[in-house]
């Protein structure tokens, strides 16, 4: 399967500068035909420390720290141009790792650079507070930035989450070091030359590949790391959160979901149709916010389910680049041999596969980790592969008799990520809505996102909010400061 590459590992960039030397290194796979792309390095203990003095040192700059808004805001456009211009590169870095198809990575550098754009014009319009006096004084609330911040992204959606990370954070004044995940590791390493091209100051910006184990676990318990943002998975998120708890630091925890995806009896059954097969099978359904459970109402659930089979059997599965491709493969073997566990599980649970539920045949699926659009029925909601995250293009269909039934179904779940709701009844969909454990719902439609509404997760899903005006405040901390007015005043 895979072939060694005949390179040394890439280089990682700490304060400005392309360093090797890592003892450790990994490769990063192309799922669609199991060829090496490239060869990284795990940056080490050393590397870490090097990056969080380089970074700790830059955030203090006075040149950095002291920045008028209009000069910051002017170093994220220049980003967001420059990201436009690599636009191809982006995209086909991330399409050799994580397989997704060519037009939705196009896509995702177009939106990473909006992000820029987005924090650079907040950046410009938020400012500190002076509130009206109490008394013969000012009371004045200003927004500092923690100084370094490590960022720790997941193979999903990897340039997405690293602007969504990297543009506030900067807007907000800090330093930053990126750890993108080992699957996924190019973009990032991109970002950082871009940042550098840019304008950014050495140290402003670090890039350090790895595993969790080495380089994110030394991150998060690196002492001059002040705040950690992190998206991935619960598991993971809730060990950071541990060792953040102990070193009395913030974290921003975007982790998993099983979104319920529910359609009453009233609903456009076709627009549902085609907004649950994007929901699930974008992506290939690696996606935290996939529409992974759908809750049918029972008068509708069987003439739904033929739709969605003859829907679902239409997705044109194929290489990523191929023209009119629709699902790549899955973005690692190993993870495709876990979705492959987890529908063995379900159909030994009691489930009946109405789609897929196997990889494709073909010769041109031969070498990459492919898998089909599945559809299971028959199984309940306390099913592993209705509870567990399958990340997978999966969809359980669950039958559901009314509103009291469908939200003790939907909510019954340990995460809280997204939901969606097709329903014509406008008061329906308002108290489903409100009753729904989850940081999103969708209304008539599904995974619409808009930079400027906070995104994030209720229970197991998550902690704090991404984008919007408060993801920028997430990466500063307010000082209230006290000025007398009264030239006698005692104390
Ligand atoms: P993961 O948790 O395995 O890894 C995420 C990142 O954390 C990687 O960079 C990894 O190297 C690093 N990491 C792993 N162990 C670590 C440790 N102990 N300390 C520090 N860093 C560590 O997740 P993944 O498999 O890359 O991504 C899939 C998961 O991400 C899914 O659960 C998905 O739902 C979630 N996700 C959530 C969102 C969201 O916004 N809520 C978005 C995308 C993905």
């Amino acid at each position: 399967m895979s072939q060694q590459p005949n390179q040394d590992p890439k280089p990682i960039l700490i304060n400005g500068e392309w360093v090797s030397g890592a003892a450790e290194s990994f490769d990063s796979i192309n799922p669609a035909n199991g060829k090496v792309n490239y060869r990284l390095p795990i940056a080490t203990q050393a590397q870490v420390d090097a990056a969080a003095a380089a970074a700790k040192a830059a955030a203090a700059q006075p040149a950095w720290r002291n920045m008028l808004p209009h000069a910051r805001a002017q170093l994220l456009m220049r980003m967001a141009d420059l990201i436009v211009e690599h636009g191809d590169e982006f995209a086909r870095l991330q399409m050799q790792e994580n397989g997704k198809v060519w037009a939705e990575c196009k896509a995702q550098a177009a939106s990473a650079a909006s992000t820029f754009r987005y924090y650079a014009a907040v950046c410009e319009t938020l400012g500190s507070e002076v509130t009206p006096s109490r008394g013969n004084y000012l009371s004045m609330t200003a927004y500092e930035p923690y100084g370094v911040v490590a960022a720790i992204t997941p193979w999903n959606s990897p340039l997405t989450m690293e602007a969504q990370k990297v543009a506030p954070a900067l807007a907000a004044g800090n330093a930053v070091i990126l750890k993108p995940s080992e699957v996924t590791p190019s973009p990032a390493l991109l970002l950082g030359k871009i940042g550098l091209e840019a304008g950014l100051p050495p140290g402003i910006l670090n890039v350090l590949t790895g595993d969790g184990a080495v380089t994110g676990k030394a991150l998060v318990q690196h002492r001059d790391v002040r705040m950690v943002s992190f998206t991935g998975g619960t598991a993971t998120g809730r060990s950071i959160g541990m060792i953040a708890a102990e070193r009395l630091i913030p974290v921003a925890l975007e982790l998993g979901g099983k979104s319920p995806h529910i359609v009453f009896e009233d609903a456009n059954l076709e627009a549902a149709v085609e907004n649950i097969m994007g929901g699930i099978f974008e992506g290939s359904g690696q996606s935290c916010v996939a529409g992974s459970r759908l809750f049918v109402q029972r008068s509708v659930h069987d003439k739904l389910l033929d739709l969605l089979v003859k829907r679902a059997s239409a997705i044109k599965v194929d290489q990523p680049e191929a023209a009119g491709a629709q699902m790549g493969p899955i973005a690692s073997f190993m993870h495709r041999d876990r979705i492959e566990q987890f529908v063995a599980t379900a159909k030994a649970e009691g489930g009946q596969i109405a789609l897929g539920g196997k990889r494709p045949d073909g010769a041109q699926y031969e070498n990459g980790a492919y898998f089909l659009p599945t559809i299971i029925t028959g199984l309940n909601n306390q099913a592993t592969a209705v509870r567990e995250e399958i990340f997978g293009p999966v969809l359980c269909v669950l039958p559901f008799d009314d509103e009291a039934d469908l939200i003790a179904q939907a909510n019954d779940s340990v995460y809280g990520l997204a939901s969606g709701i097709w329903t014509a009844n406008y008061q329906r969909a308002w108290r489903v809505a409100r009753a729904l454990e989850t940081g999103l719902v969708w209304i008539n439609t599904y995974k619409q996102l808009s930079i400027s509404t906070p995104f994030g997760g209720f229970k197991d899903s998550g902690l704090g909010r991404e984008k919007g005006i408060g993801g920028l405040r997430l990466y500063q901390q307010s000082k209230g400061i006290y000025w007398s007015m009264d030239p006698n005043n005692m104390g």
